[in-house]
């Protein structure tokens, strides 16, 4: 069994990214700039947005954080992005979801410039994406082929199972496993909570995308042997022995799944890093482009 060791990988992009941004300022170019909008105090939005700021920090990019209160109006926000999408300055930018309720997500996603749009989510790029040309692809799914990519993992015929079907992770992963060409040209079956029977499906798998958010969701007699397993879970569990109160649980059994399995992300370590990782490479791309 080869554990996807995804912060190993995840540094080793970084200090890709880096090496590039050094060259661009003896070349006396622009480095790139990523801006992250985050509304409200959401505890774990605020984890996520510091983690891509030190990021953007330890490759040499220029940062931003943009704060706003959870009171935010939906008006307010579309005037903060058309601000963004404005500023000459800015490469690319993320708003951090969730979005408190009075906001439309799908309305703010779509008013971001797609050239600026480095986390894939507007629909012009979900649709490139879909058409298999050149684009933002979202970070988690981009982290994952890329994963799969470096560790040399054969998709080609395979039976690749997501489970979960959002918007930024199982679905465009479904789309992106069925493309053409490497990783891809799998036969993929997108699962979700209405589907039946789903051990029958899970135990045919040679290749298992998890993301649906539930704990120790993947037990070992759900998965055959030699299967290859992907753990996107991030769920903050209780735990009073741990100094933060909670541990961070995948949705996968490693203990006893990797017993089993070929290749397997852990949690934490594994799809995590990567998807910062593919963030800051969206970012590069979104400079070149703007060159
Ligand atoms: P999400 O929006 O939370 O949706 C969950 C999906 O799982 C839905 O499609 C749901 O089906 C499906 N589902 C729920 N219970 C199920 C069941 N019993 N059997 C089969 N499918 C079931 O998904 P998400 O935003 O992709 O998040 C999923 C997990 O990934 C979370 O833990 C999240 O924190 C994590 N995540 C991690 C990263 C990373 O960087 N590692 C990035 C993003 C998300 P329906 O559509 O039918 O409701």
């Amino acid at each position: 069994m080869t554990i996807l060791d995804g912060k190993k990988v995840s540094n080793d992009i970084k200090d890709e990214i880096t090496e590039q941004v050094k060259k661009m300022k003896a070349k006396g170019e622009k480095v790139p700039h990523l801006a992250a909008v985050i509304v409200g105090n959401d505890g774990a939005s605020l984890t996520y947005v510091g983690s891509k700021v030190r990021a953007c920090e330890r490759v040499g990019f220029e940062s931003t954080m943009v704060r706003l209160s959870n009171t935010t109006s939906e008006i307010e926000l579309l005037d903060k992005i058309e601000e963004l999408n404005q500023n000459d300055d800015i490469d690319g930018f993320i708003i951090q979801l969730p979005l408190p309720p009075q906001i439309n997500t799908q309305k703010v996603l779509m008013a971001v410039d797609p050239s600026k749009d480095v986390d894939g989510f507007h629909p012009e790029n979900f649709g490139k994406m879909a058409l298999d040309m050149s684009t933002f692809i979202p970070a988690t799914p981009f982290g994952i082929l890329e994963l799969l990519d470096r560790y040399g993992v054969e998709t080609k015929g395979k039976h690749t199972v997501v489970i979960g079907r959002s918007h930024i992770v199982g679905r465009p992963m479904s789309i992106l496993m069925g493309r053409k060409g490497f990783p891809g040209n799998s036969t993929v079956t997108l699962t979700h909570s209405h589907t039946k029977n789903i051990t029958q499906i899970t135990s045919q798998a040679d290749i298992i995308i998890s993301a649906l958010g539930v704990p120790n969701f993947l037990k070992a007699e759900m998965v055959k042997d030699d299967a290859v397993i992907i753990d996107v879970g991030i769920t903050r569990v209780p735990d009073e022995s741990s100094p933060k109160g909670y541990i961070i649980t995948g949705d996968v059994d490693f203990e006893n799944v990797s017993k089993k399995a070929s290749y397997i992300t852990p949690v934490p370590g594994g799809v995590g890093p990567m998807t910062i990782a593919m963030l800051l490479k969206n970012t590069l791309l979104a400079r070149e482009q703007r060159m």
